[in-house]
């Protein structure tokens, strides 16, 4: 019965569109339903009709064709509808060729991908004014799950705050408030997917997340600029109006910076750039729905892309020696004339970014305009990493504790091993993506020994073992554990 309920509330909510021009149903009108899921709306039916017409074509001449011949499943319509086999004789016998080609297998018709029904009247944001939560209600939830960073957390809650205030209101006065894309710079494993993937979870609003490596100008091999959107359709389930107040975080941003002393066509940075200018402004395009690329199959639909909010990440190797030598370059005239070594061993250097040393990396102005929030994240150090471990809502002990908390064992790390892990993971310089590796490595043993021994209470993870200098910390239990029956147990 529910199931029943759910089929017709998505046939209300999701609309067909037409199998020829790929318009949906809103925009062409009805559509004549022919067998094998296909549909066409009636201009398309009347340029088809008029071919036929104006065609020397005898098309007399294909109705004896077998066309299983060509590859083509035929099914014969009325064998189709009747279930009796006696008058299923009869009807064949009146007209044997009447045919219809299962254009299914062809990629016409037969399974296709929804769109959303878009809403008439006026969009239905994801929150009224007083649902968005305020900065510091975003910030707090922020940093259950982010740790350090509070300079972006806060930069990103406010930004994001008022991107949001700014799409509910609507506001289209005299006093526009302008788009606020955020541009978010920091080194690999810092934490910049993350927030954006905490943000989203907590706003409840779609995430799509691009590789800038992967677009390529259009008409290039690689994804068109355009498939971020069509990505976005996709993580709110073709739904066009919740798509167009989501979030697209664009990383490694950075590839796309000039390439310096090139004599060829610069297809997959500088024109990318370029390319991403009207999307980031707001404009409306057309996207494919549930695929990648437009091909004469795929449904398109419209997409505006005004309210989206666009997150551009990058770790921009390097900038901190432009930013350096900007710096110097003032020091060094007039009387507070510095040291130039001031800002050799500057480990907040990032933050000093300013839009000129972007330029200078090699990202057009335009582009940089239309990313107006300038975020930086800082690199870990060692106390960071060890917070990473243990403090967040989902830290990676927490999910090994609980794994293990199922075997009714206790899983401990001692101090001094968190801080060889975060040392550990400090020399590979990829900042906190090491954790998880490093951490898997020597908990396989754990896992697999562990459960041999069902009197093992509590594991402790020590610096000794993580050094192969001795073995983890082994406590005995006590009591029987409850998921084992009494007897069994005795019997041991
Ligand atoms: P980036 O995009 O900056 O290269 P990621 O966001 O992909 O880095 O970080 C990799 C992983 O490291 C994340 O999945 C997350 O678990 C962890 N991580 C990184 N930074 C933090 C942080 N500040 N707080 C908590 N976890 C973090």
């Amino acid at each position: 019965m529910s199931q029943e309920i759910d089929q017709t509330n998505e046939k209300e909510e999701y609309e067909q569109f037409c199998t020829i021009c790929r318009r949906p149903e809103s925009v062409c009108g009805p559509l004549m339903r022919l067998p094998g899921n296909i549909n066409v709306c009636t201009s398309c039916m009347q340029k088809s009709m008029d071919t036929i017409e104006n065609s020397d074509i005898d098309f007399n001449q294909f109705r004896n064709m077998d066309l299983s011949q060509f590859g083509m499943p035929v099914v014969n319509q009325v064998e189709t509808e009747e279930e009796d086999g006696e008058k299923k004789e009869k009807e064949k016998e009146k007209d044997p060729k009447i045919r219809v080609i299962n254009l299914g297998p062809m990629g016409l018709g037969g399974h296709q991908p929804k769109i959303k029904k878009k809403k008439d009247g006026p969009k239905k944001p994801p929150f009224t004014l007083d649902q968005i939560p305020a900065p510091h209600k975003i910030k707090e939830q922020l940093d259950e799950y982010v740790i350090g960073q509070e300079y972006a957390k806060k930069a990103i809650s406010v930004a994001v705050y008022n991107h949001y205030k700014r799409v509910v209101t609507n506001t289209m006065d005299d006093i526009q408030i302008e788009k606020s894309n955020i541009l978010m710079i920091g080194p690999t494993g810092s934490g910049k997917t993350f927030l954006v993937q905490t943000l989203a979870k907590i706003l409840n609003v779609p995430l799509a997340i691009a590789d800038a490596t992967s677009l390529t100008e259009a008409g290039y091999i690689g994804d068109d600029i355009e498939s971020v959107v069509s990505k976005l359709l996709a993580a709110a389930d073709n739904d066009v109006d919740r798509a167009e107040m989501g979030i697209i975080f664009v990383d490694e941003i950075d590839k796309l910076a000039k390439k310096q002393n090139t004599t060829s066509r610069d297809v997959n940075g500088e024109s990318v750039q370029q390319g991403m200018l009207k999307l980031l402004e707001g404009s409306d395009v057309e996207v494919p729905v549930g695929a990648n690329s437009k091909n004469a199959m795929v449904p398109m639909v419209t997409v505006n892309t005004k309210n989206i909010l666009f997150i551009c990440g990058g770790a921009f190797p390097g900038l901190d020696s432009l930013i350096k030598e900007r710096l110097n370059k003032h020091a060094s005239i007039g009387f507070q004339a510095d040291l130039k070594d001031k800002y050799d061993k500057d480990p907040d250097l990032l933050s000093k970014v300013e839009t000129v040393d972007i330029r200078e990396y090699g990202m057009i102005p335009e582009f940089i305009g239309r990313l107006p929030i300038l975020v930086t994240l800082t690199g870990m150090d060692e106390d960071m990493l060890v917070r990473i471990l243990k403090e967040p809502k989902n830290a990676i002990l927490k999910q090994y504790h609980k794994l293990l908390e199922l075997d009714e064992v206790d899983l401990e790390f001692d101090d001094e091993a968190l801080r060889t892990i975060a040392k550990e993971a400090m020399k590979k310089e990829t900042g906190a993506r090491a954790l998880r590796s490093i951490i898997e490595k020597f908990m396989l043993d754990i896992m697999y020994e562990v459960p041999k021994d069902e009197n093992i209470g509590r594991v402790t993870i020590t610096k000794d073992y993580l050094e192969h200098k001795g073995g983890p910390k082994i406590e005995m239990r006590t009591e029987t554990p409850h998921h084992l029956p009494d007897k069994e147990h005795e019997e041991k």
